[in-house]
């Protein structure tokens, strides 16, 4: 899907490109629509599903520019999510003349009464300070027509909701509500449930189309690092049919050879080898007489066999759903199963497009003893790496930012 399908006008088009997205993630192809279209709706996402825009773009569609007193508040429980909120309706704001304005805690206040005084259209906060202007006189509230709450279970978790209520009193009844939460709660869903008229409710598949059971995790390696990394990997997993998938023949017949160089059985898979060296390789793999086999996207799709554990990726696929098919090889018939990405740094804006076809964050896998430096490279850039965490793989798994304090 692309985003000219969700209904949205070219003045939006235009900031999405200057967003830089190309393609919806599956939140805004399922928000953007119902929210264009004027329903009250619950998100169930996670930050870094792209959920800011999911609401922001098609919420300023609906409200235009208008005489300076906000038509469209959203309540955020940290500085930083309004921060990130404030990004995306600025750039909007770029191409529709709409203006937007941010009032956290911990600031100053005459710049921010300045910027309301001044005239805005979207009102970006945090419940306490909000309330503050409010009191004080700053800010006019009666002209909001959509109400978003942003990351409710959290500001539940924090001990804002009686600080939303209060906000609630204070806006018009009649109005659309937008509401985006990680989780759904039964607490949350009775909180918000009075307020709320026929909403939509709308969920990111934790797991993209992916097998549940399926343990997913990423490596960030150097390129230089893959090989050894593998051979440890394997060591550590215990060598028993593995699955590994490059990108191309050539690093497919590279992984075989330095598989074989440390001891291990190998053989492999791919467009240059005959149909019945392919089916002589998938035979000796599933009786167990090799421990791994190396194969090329090409033949992800037809490797039918029921007890691989692990599939690696030593290479992150080109094409995102082949991600889905090269993990769907793990994990059949209820069986569980694990599926390690080793990403290289030149890997990872693609990698994001998975994640983002997934709609989660994966962790990151730590290989006891691997000297891989911890948090030399952090993919997503500015999100933080969390501190270790123990897991049920056997090794650790650092869980990546953001999350609850
Ligand atoms: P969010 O879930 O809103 O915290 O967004 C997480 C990150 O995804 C932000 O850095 C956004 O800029 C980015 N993002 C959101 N939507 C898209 C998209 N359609 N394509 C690429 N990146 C996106």
């Amino acid at each position: 899907m692309t985003f000219d399908e969700l209904g949205l006008s070219p003045a939006i088009l235009a900031a999405v490109d200057g967003l830089g997205y190309e393609t919806p993630t599956p939140i805004q192809e399922q928000s953007i629509p119902l929210i264009v279209a004027g329903r009250d709706v619950v998100g169930a996402a996670q930050t870094g599903t792209g959920k800011t825009a999911a609401f922001a773009l098609p919420l300023m569609q609906r409200i235009g520019v208008g005489d300076g007193v906000p038509l469209a508040l959203v309540i955020t429980p940290t500085r930083e999510l309004a921060a990130q909120i404030e990004r995306v309706a600025s750039e909007v704001g770029k191409h529709t003349g709409q203006r937007v304005a941010v009032v956290v805690g911990g600031v100053k206040y005459p710049p921010q009464v300045a910027r309301i005084k001044a005239g805005i259209d979207v009102l970006v906060a945090t419940p306490g300070r909000l309330i503050d202007l409010k009191e004080r006189g700053d800010v006019d509230l009666s002209k909001i027509q959509i109400l978003v709450l942003d990351e409710a279970d959290r500001m539940v978790d924090m001990g804002f909701w009686p600080s939303v209520r209060r906000i609630l009193s204070f806006i018009p009844t009649k109005r659309q509500n937008l509401l985006f939460s990680a989780t759904l709660t039964e607490e949350i869903t009775q909180l918000v449930g009075r307020m709320l008229t026929d909403p939509a409710y709308v969920e990111v598949a934790r797991a993209g189309t992916t097998a549940d059971n399926v343990e997913q995790a990423i490596l960030p390696v150097e390129q230089s690092q893959k090989p050894h990394l593998l051979a440890a990997l394997i060591r550590e997993r215990g060598a028993d049919r593995i699955l590994v998938f490059t990108r191309t023949k050539a690093r497919a017949d590279l992984v075989k050879m330095i598989l074989s160089k440390d001891g291990f059985k190998v053989m492999v898979m791919h467009a240059d080898r005959s149909q019945s060296e392919r089916e002589q390789a998938l035979e000796r793999f599933r009786s167990g007489e090799i421990d791994v086999l190396v194969a090329t996207d090409i033949i992800a799709r037809g490797i039918d066999i029921s007890d691989i554990d692990h599939v690696v990726n030593y290479d992150v696929p080109e094409n995102p759903e082949d991600y889905v098919h090269r993990i769907g090889r793990t994990a059949r018939a209820g069986a569980s199963g694990f599926a390690l990405t080793l990403l290289g740094p030149d890997e990872i804006s693609q990698f994001r497009e998975i994640e983002y076809m997934l709609g989660t964050l994966l962790p990151i896998y730590d290989l006891p003893g691997f000297p891989y430096r911890e948090g030399r490279i952090v993919p997503f850039g500015s999100r933080p790496v969390k501190k270790v965490q123990r897991s049920v793989f056997g090794g650790r798994v650092m869980r990546r930012g953001p999350r609850r304090r």
